[in-house]
């Protein structure tokens, strides 16, 4: 078998426990399988670097964050490389350009494009473990890029994918995917398997076990996912096709979001095009607006709300700003964005009556609704939102 693990930044956040992964690595090999490893950073390095910059500039050049942070992930890929040879292994550490990861040109969040997987293939016919740092690429015109935040998942699926690896092992420090946080709601309970839609809903709403777009790239490429604990041995979450799984719950879970921030315009002439100015420019400036919401106008005009990453607001501010599309802007980072998801939602209903009861008897004020098919998400406050997950988990009864 060819198998894909990816072990995350807390299973290589320090020495001793990227010494650990060493010896998990090596019982894989030893069992006769192949192995390709991507890592991230050591925990918290990410963010370290990202305060370094912010030190100098509060809007450093993604060009250069890209050469920055991809630094991090190359440190843990040459140390595992270096303590898997004393083991008396043969391994080979890859950047993310000598692993062929060609991605576009939108630094600190691109896509791969393709991956020119000869070197991998030719290490792994020389029977070596190849290491790759995760997170990072290059472009056709030799730049550095990165893949967004958590994106080291997405360099594991991909390679999974461009390999045609039998299996791609996510490996963190939880069990595998569960019902909610579980650092948030104790006993939430792990979940055996998810489906493709269901995962990606919960990656895209909040729950970062897994990246949202590594999700979505497993789906299209039908990789065999799982994500397990790199502390222990027990079974993890298998992420399949819908068809593969018998039961389906009406709810599977809640996700939080905190990292979100709202923006208001108020008094926003009301006449056709101004929505679409405003959104192209947040578009063409690559800021990813969620929700939206526009009041019902009166006298000639309207309000209109949007949501934002956290990271990208104060960029999405300053274009609001210049944009000049209404005297009354109002700005606020202490939302979170709490949803429900599930497929079985799709033939039950008095499932979102449910959330907003549940909140109501809590006292918590929902600023902000929107569904699809599997999946309810509303706004509150920040500080009442690990409240409204307690409450919605116990609500659907997920513990049980
Ligand atoms: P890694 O560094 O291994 O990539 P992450 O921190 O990105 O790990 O993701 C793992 C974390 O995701 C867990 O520690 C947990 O707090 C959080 N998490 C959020 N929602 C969920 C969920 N539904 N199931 C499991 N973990 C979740
Ligand atoms: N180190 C990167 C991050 O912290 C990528 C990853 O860990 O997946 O976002
Ligand atoms: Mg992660």
């Amino acid at each position: 078998m060819l198998i894909v693990q990816k072990y995350g930044g807390t299973s290589v956040g320090d020495l001793d426990r990227i010494e650990n992964v060493a010896k998990r690595v090596a019982k894989t090999k030893d069992r006769g399988d192949d192995v390709v490893v991507v890592v991230s950073a050591m925990s918290g390095e990410t963010n370290k670097l990202i305060s370094y910059a912010n030190h100098f500039s509060t809007n450093p050049s993604p060009r250069e964050m890209d050469i920055l942070l991809s630094s991090g992930e190359r440190v843990t890929s040459a140390l595992l490389a270096i303590a898997l040879k004393e083991m008396g292994y043969d391994a080979v550490a890859l950047t993310g350009r000598q692993a062929g990861i060609i991605t576009d040109s939108i630094h600190t969040k691109a896509r791969i494009e393709e991956i020119d997987t000869s070197k991998m293939r030719e290490n792994l016919n020389e029977g070596k473990i190849v290491i790759v740092a995760g997170f990072q690429g290059i472009t056709k015109n030799g730049m550095v890029t990165t893949l967004g935040r958590g994106g080291s998942d997405l360099s594991a699926v991909a390679i999974a994918g461009a390999l045609k690896a039998d299996l791609c092992e996510i490996y963190t420090d939880v069990d595998g995917v569960y019902t909610t946080d579980p650092r948030i709601v104790p006993n939430a309970k792990k979940i055996d398997k998810i489906s493709y839609d269901e995962m990606l809903e919960f990656a895209s709403l909040g729950a970062k076990v897994l990246q949202n777009r590594s999700v979505e790239l497993a789906k299209k490429l039908n990789v065999n996912l799982v994500t397990r604990s790199s502390f222990n041995d027990n079974e993890g979450t298998l992420i399949t096709k819908e068809e593969n799984i018998m039961e389906k719950p009406v709810v599977s879970g809640i996700a939080l979001d905190k990292n979100q921030a709202r923006i208001t315009l108020r008094g926003v002439s009301d006449k056709p095009g101004i929505a679409a100015k405003i959104f192209t420019t947040l578009a063409d400036a690559n800021i990813n607006v969620d929700m939206i919401i526009q009041n019902v106008g009166e006298d000639g005009s309207t309000n209109l709300g949007f949501t934002v990453p956290e990271n990208e607001f104060d960029r999405a501010k300053e274009i609001m700003l210049d944009l000049n599309a209404s005297k009354n802007l109002e700005f606020d980072k202490d939302i979170a964005k709490v949803s429900i998801v599930g497929v079985g939602m799709k033939s039950h209903s008095g499932v979102a009556a449910k959330a907003f009861e549940t909140l109501a008897a809590e006292n918590i004020n929902i600023e902000m609704i929107s569904t699809s098919e599997i999946k309810i998400s509303m706004v509150v406050k920040e500080k009442y939102s690990e409240l409204a997950v307690r409450s919605l988990h116990d609500a659907y009864e997920l513990d049980k």
